[in-house]
């Protein structure tokens, strides 16, 4: 069996792009470009609570740094550095090896830097942090939707959740949906190059890992607003729209976590800017309702109607 420190230098040592010291001494070291702010995050995924124990350590490495690139891209933050803290049964260097794989795969593809992180034996659990940068004061941040500002979120909602519904019997997925959505889970695409866009035309945003109207909640909490959705506008893939009205679907949609999309706020004056954009990224950015002067978020059905919650199954459920 190789040591910590074989493991290290053969599967996370690579030289750095963008830091002055990577892998390799007490700390790394890194300077931020003048004129803008460092924006740091760090998530950590446990076996059995963010994964399944069965997971192949290719996409857990994709996901680990995935779930973490979601969060820079919230913030409009270009990213640039990584740390990775991991704990493992055992050193089992083909496991090992798959997930520095699937981590630097993606990590190249968003040009990050892996400048450090620990390694040590215990229950499977892995944490990543990121940095990037964001322009000084250009942060996207929750606190800034305004009453009257158009609510939009990116790409697709609920394929992820609907993927662990299935796991867990609730959902019947047929080929090729339930490929579609595993895949959804398993390699979620972290909204980047839109977060970066999005500078300047967001009032503000959240990425979705815990479900649309929790995370949306999160926006009025900070943003001292409400919100008025409409379940109709909110965009799911192609596979998922005949079952859109499943109570396990809906609630996948509207309180499912790990899609990785983005939600944000803009100005109406934005909506032809947005929409360039959405197709200069071949991402679909749709609005799905508006920011009121409320506290809380809710969800109208077909009729305008405000959904139940409870009664709609979309309590967000631990
Ligand atoms: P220390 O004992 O000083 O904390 P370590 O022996 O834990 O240092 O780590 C040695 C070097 O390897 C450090 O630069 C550390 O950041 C890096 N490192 C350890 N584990 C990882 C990992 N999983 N991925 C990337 N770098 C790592
Ligand atoms: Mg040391």
């Amino acid at each position: 069996m190789p040591t910590e420190f074989e493991l290290i230098s053969k599967y996370f040592t690579r030289p750095p792009r963008h830091a002055l010291l990577g892998v390799g001494d007490d700390a790394a070291l890194v300077a931020v470009r003048p004129g803008h702010e460092l924006a740091a995050s760090t998530d950590m995924l446990v076996e059995g609570v963010h994964f399944f124990a069965d997971v192949s350590p290719l996409s857990l490495g994709h996901k680990a740094l995935a779930v973490n690139l979601s969060d820079l891209a919230a913030m409009g933050a270009a990213p640039r550095w990584a740390m990775l803290a991991l704990s493992l049964p055992a050193a089992d260097e083909e496991w090992v090896k798959d997930f520095a794989a699937g981590f630097f795969a993606l990590a190249e593809r968003h040009d990050v830097d892996l400048i450090g992180g620990d390694t040590t034996r215990g229950p499977r659990n892995i944490c990543v942090q990121v940095m990037g940068e964001v322009e000084q004061g250009k942060a996207l941040r929750r606190d800034g939707a305004k009453p009257g500002d158009d609510v939009w979120v990116s790409g697709h909602l609920g394929d992820a959740a609907a993927a662990v519904a299935h796991r867990k019997g609730e959902l019947l997925l047929r080929e090729p949906l339930l490929s579609h959505c595993m895949a959804r889970l398993d390699r979620p695409n972290p909204r980047v190059e839109l977060g970066g866009r999005l500078v300047g035309f967001a009032s503000s945003a959240i990425d979705i890992s815990d479900g649309l109207t929790g995370d949306l909640g999160h926006i009025c909490e900070r943003s001292r607003v409400g919100a008025e959705i409409s379940y109709a506008q909110i965009p799911c893939s192609a596979g998922l729209t005949p079952l859109r009205h499943h109570v396990h679907v809906m609630r996948s949609i509207l309180a499912g976590g790990d899609d990785y999309e983005l939600c944000f706020t803009a100005a109406p004056g934005n909506q032809s800017g947005i929409d360039s954009l959405a197709a200069s990224l071949g991402l679909a950015l749709t609005r799905i309702g508006r920011i009121t002067e409320g506290n809380s978020v809710t969800v109208l059905d077909e009729k305008g109607q405000p959904m139940r919650l409870q009664e709609q199954g979309f309590d967000h459920f631990r």
